[in-house]
């Protein structure tokens, strides 16, 4: 049974191009959620520890500086204060004389600064730790002398110098609370999230226009050409792949166009010629029937005439339906093509008495090939009836055969108008008429040369035409020939003993 297929309705393909903008919008806005979760990750889950981390490199980076001036007591003094106002830090600096811890420089940032409120045996407990601790240590404290319970961060460093002198480095600064910040930027979270959601949707619907817009167009106009309108462009427009797709649908309307053209001239051709044959036929019964004296051999001729052209028709039609189709595959034999060109042209010798044809054929050898002996004569008797049909005044047609290497081309040569080159492409295609008026008294089936191409692209052979427009035409075809024609006899020879 046949499967009909639907044409998609309008409906379902808008729901398809709804659905890109969805997908797109959904895409987008997972996009602007992993971003965000990302950022909320590091901005306000791990801001207070990031920023504890920079505090601790802050005064790893000030212990760095100040020690590393260690041999230059002025210069540590010095770089105590500086390093204090830079970093907003109060630093003490001791330096060990006699086993007393003397304190040689002090930078006290603001009033809340840690080291000067807290007992002194709090700072010889810190002393003891970092001691312990391979000479550093931090400690994170709520400073006791503050109402808002602050909290401070503490760093002790213990280091000796060259000349065997113990220096001690005391920090504190103050942690400055971060919860208001991260309720304010949770807060800005919201809005950033909206914000970008609607940005997503509105960058979604926009995209999904320039996609579709062009998509849409193309499916109407695809529309359009499946109901047989062939003038309909296909504009792509916007970008790169809606352009190659027109252009793919422009080509496919192209041909698709000159196929259809082909098919109705074909229908339009066959049904003409097979009407002709079907009225003379009818005529003719019809006058035998009534009129007394006229049931005659020769009105009998002309019926078996038109029947006979009537079964070339139907059979060229079949033919070439088969061979289009691969239904009817070569079945290659080996046979004497001189011999086979020679006896065609025996058929045409009451023709060529009867109305003054010359016909010659040319071969130096007689050349074997392996081919489908049927099929290579259907192609030697279209070439031959084609020469017939057009050849010039002269009334002559030569064919040639010609041999070299492993190959034959036998040449079909007339003496007619020739074909102008603009037309050679298309004299294959079936039912392709160089003249368009229907001359059926001359002119044959107009499926012969798609015959001869269908015959010889199946064998694999080549094929071609030379013309001149007012000198005439040389169809030929190529074929390889099968081995040396003695060794083939000595062969057949050998196996009849
Ligand atoms: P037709 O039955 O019309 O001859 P063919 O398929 O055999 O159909 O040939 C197709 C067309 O090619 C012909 O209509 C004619 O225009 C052109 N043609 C074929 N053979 C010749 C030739 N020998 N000289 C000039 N034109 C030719």
């Amino acid at each position: 049974m046949k499967r009909v297929r639907r044409m998609p309705s309008k409906n379902r393909s808008s729901r398809r191009s709804s659905g890109i903008s969805w997908r797109l919008f959904g895409t987008l806005t997972l996009f602007v959620v992993l971003v965000l979760v990302v950022i909320w990750v590091f901005q306000i889950v791990l801001l207070n520890k990031f920023y504890e981390t920079s505090k601790l490199e802050e005064f790893t980076d000030t212990d760095d500086f100040i020690f590393g001036l260690i041999n230059n007591e002025k210069g540590m003094k010095e770089a105590v204060y500086t390093r204090s106002g830079e970093t907003d830090t109060c630093i003490r600096l001791y330096k060990v004389v006699d086993g007393v811890a003397t304190e040689i420089a002090d930078s006290e940032v603001n009033m809340g600064c840690m080291l000067h409120s807290i007992p002194a045996d709090a700072l010889s407990s810190l002393y003891t730790r970092a001691a312990k601790n391979g000479g550093v240590y931090s400690k994170k404290i709520a400073n006791p002398s503050d109402k808002n319970s602050s909290i401070n961060a503490l760093y002790v460093s213990i280091e000796i110098s060259e000349k065997g002198e113990e220096y001690i480095l005391m920090m504190d600064s103050e942690l400055v609370p971060l919860d208001a910040t991260v309720k304010t930027l949770q807060k800005q979270f919201g809005w950033i999230m909206s914000l970008l959601i609607m940005g997503a949707l509105i960058i979604a619907l926009a995209i999904s226009r320039v996609i579709c817009i062009p998509l849409e167009k193309m499916s109407r106009s695809a529309r359009k050409l499946a109901k047989g309108d062939y003038n309909e462009e296909f504009i792509g427009g916007g970008y790169r792949e809606a352009e190659e797709l027109a252009e793919a649908l422009n080509y496919a309307s192209e041909e698709l166009a000159k196929t259809d053209n082909l098919q109705k001239e074909l229908v339009a051709n066959i049904s003409h010629d097979l009407r002709t044959p079907l009225t003379m036929i009818k005529g003719y019964s019809e006058v035998m029937r009534d009129i007394p004296g006229e049931n005659n051999p020769e009105n009998v001729q002309v019926i078996i005439d038109e029947t006979e052209r009537l079964t070339e028709l139907v059979n060229d039609v079949l033919d070439l339906s088969k061979i289009r189709s691969g239904t009817r595959k070569p079945e290659p034999e080996t046979f004497d093509l001189t011999e086979t060109v020679r006896a065609v042209l025996t058929r045409y010798e009451k023709l060529t008495e009867r109305d003054n044809y010359v016909i010659t054929f040319s071969a130096d050898e007689s050349v074997y090939v392996n081919a489908d002996r049927t099929m290579i004569l259907q192609v030697i008797y279209n070439l031959v009836n084609n020469a017939l049909n057009y050849t010039g005044d002269d009334k002559k047609v030569s064919i040639d055969q010609s041999v070299w290497d492993n190959r034959v081309r036998i040449s079909v040569i007339d003496t007619g108008n020739g074909i102008d080159e603009a037309d050679i492409p298309y004299i294959w295609d079936r039912y392709y008429k160089v003249d368009k008026v229907h001359k059926r008294a001359k002119i044959g089936t107009g499926l012969g040369l798609s015959i001869v191409k269908g015959i010889l692209e199946s064998h694999g052979a080549t094929y071609g035409v030379e013309s001149k427009v007012g000198e005439g035409s040389n169809f030929w075809f190529e074929l390889e020939t099968f081995r040396a024609i003695d060794e083939y006899e000595t062969e057949t020879e050998e196996n009849e003993k």
